[in-house]
């Protein structure tokens, strides 16, 4: 039963899109329809009690709110991150820019936010706690849509031998609605001719993702699309390094904020890069983050509402009063609050000492993201005891996590067409999207849900990075 399930799951991969490139494969992350490997997917989706789902559902507005919020008080993302901005190059480039937009007294008024809050049950309290906030590039929301299609036909083909109803299996707008958000953006910017510029890596073998929402929004408008990387990506048809593309001849920025890209003005930049110091090999790369910053164009996200989704960012707003400055409701700030995990700067050498003693009960996070960063158990221990020998400035990059432990359960995890059953966990990500233009919200949503499985015994999660796989669920 098990193998017939695994086959035919992985011909609806292939028939179907649920695909990534194949890292074996040389050109599979530069051109589309070479080298196509199926998504990494659980076999069968996966219960998930209705009380998490419902608060997961219930906080996607209010953090949605709290990031656009946050993202107004430059003061505060200045202030706490200026320790980290000390030791850390890439946190102080992006601050940088942000302060030159303050100097400048640049206001945003068309904000668009795509959102990810990620959670894990805490299996000693029975809580869902929140992992992280994602606000810039924002992935997996095609790949999602996909694995609860996958699970809803193998359920409606063998609906009785697996006592599960077709109807059960939760369905998946993500894609669908983040399209919509950023067409509402385009139509809010008002000009017919202009483009959305979407900023990609130039090899990238999780652009099948990408393109489920590139196409899914040329068809809510018949809107024109400039793709290009930070690096060596085309726009249109011309091979040209994209950075250049925007800072060059094919790309200016007009006295009046226009941005112009092959002469077509920029209504939206959507950053599926731009997250991680890889994609700035270069300053031209810096010089053209900085001038889609100055420019009017909506940028998804800002440089505002991407610093607001750093891990020192999580860890200030979960002291003490920190989120009442940002929100007015009572029962909101507790909602918010009763989600947050504990979090630690490594000022606090208590924390940091419980940490050295015990280090299987903490994370120890850096300003990064796209996985693969975080620090767990005896490195976390000889980082942090090397930092402190030092009296290491040092310290100010990191923050520290409560561990989450999910309840573990066996699952049938399926990747490169291999099948195996593992004692697994779980992560629960619920996207956002919230646009707003001045005082007029637009849209404040939750948009469909991101299941990633993982073996219990490892460390990080993500689809990308290659540790966790795609589920969807059922309720119970
Ligand atoms: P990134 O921005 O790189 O995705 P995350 O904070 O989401 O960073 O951490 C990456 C992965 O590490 C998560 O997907 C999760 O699997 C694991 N992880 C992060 N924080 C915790 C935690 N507090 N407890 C248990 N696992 C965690
Ligand atoms: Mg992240
Ligand atoms: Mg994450």
């Amino acid at each position: 039963m098990v193998d017939e399930l695994v086959e035919e799951a992985l011909v609806w991969c292939s028939q179907h899109g649920l695909v990534v490139g194949d890292k074996n494969h040389p050109r599979s992350g530069k051109a589309p329809g070479v080298g196509l490997l199926h998504a990494p997917f659980s076999l069968l989706p996966m219960s998930f009690p209705r009380v998490y789902w419902d608060q997961a559902l219930e906080l996607a507005p209010l953090f949605n709110e709290l990031v656009d919020r946050v993202s107004l008080d430059g003061e505060f993302l200045q202030q706490t991150l200026a320790r980290t901005k000390q030791v850390d190059f890439f946190t102080r480039r992006l601050l940088d820019i942000h302060s030159e937009m303050m100097k400048l007294n640049k206001h945003e008024n068309i904000r668009l936010g795509l959102t990810r809050s990620d959670y894990m049950v805490d299996g000693a309290t029975n809580s869902l706690l929140q992992v992280e906030l994602n606000t810039i590039s924002t992935s997996s929301n095609g790949l999602a849509c996909g694995v609860s299609e996958l699970h809803r036909n193998l359920v409606r083909m063998h609906e009785r031998d697996l006592g599960l109803e077709k109807a059960s299996v939760m369905g998946n707008t993500a894609i669908a609605q983040h399209a919509e958000a950023l067409a509402r953006a385009w139509e809010e910017y008002n000009n017919q001719s202009a483009v959305v510029l979407v900023v990609v890596q130039a090899e990238e073998r999780y652009m099948y993702d990408q393109y489920w929402i590139t196409v899914a929004m040329k068809e809510i408008y018949p809107l024109s699309f400039a793709y290009g990387s930070l690096d060596k990506q085309k726009i249109h048809k011309k091979k040209l390094n994209k950075a250049r593309v925007i800072i060059n001849s094919e790309g200016e920025l007009r006295p009046d904020g226009t941005l112009l890209v092959n002469g077509r003005p920029v209504a939206v930049v959507y950053f599926r890069a731009g997250y991680s110091p890889s994609d700035y090999p270069s300053e031209t790369e810096w010089r053209a983050r900085q001038l889609i910053e100055r420019s009017s164009a909506t940028k998804c996200p800002s440089i505002s509402y991407h610093l607001v989704g750093t891990k020192k960012i999580q860890q200030e707003l979960a002291k003490e009063n920190v989120l009442e400055r940002f929100l007015d409701n009572k029962t909101d700030i507790e909602k918010v609050r009763k989600c947050f995990a504990g979090l630690w700067s490594l000022e606090d050498d208590n924390v940091v000492m419980s940490a050295i003693e015990s280090p299987e009960l903490f994370v120890l996070k850096p300003q990064r993201e796209g996985g693969g960063n975080n620090i767990y158990g005896d490195d976390l221990r000889n980082t942090l005891v090397r930092l402190r020998r030092y009296d290491s400035e040092e310290l100010a990059a990191y923050i520290l996590m409560q561990r989450i432990f999910p309840p573990a359960s066996p699952c049938y995890l399926v990747r490169e067409g291999v099948c195996a059953r593992d004692n697994a966990v779980s992560e629960f990500g619920i996207f956002g999207a919230y646009l707003r233009n001045k005082d007029r919200v637009i849209i404040n949503n939750q948009c469909g849900y991101l299941m990633r499985t993982k073996a219990a015994s490892l460390n990080e999660g993500g689809v990308v990075t290659g540790y966790a796989f795609l589920n969807s669920i059922f309720l119970t």
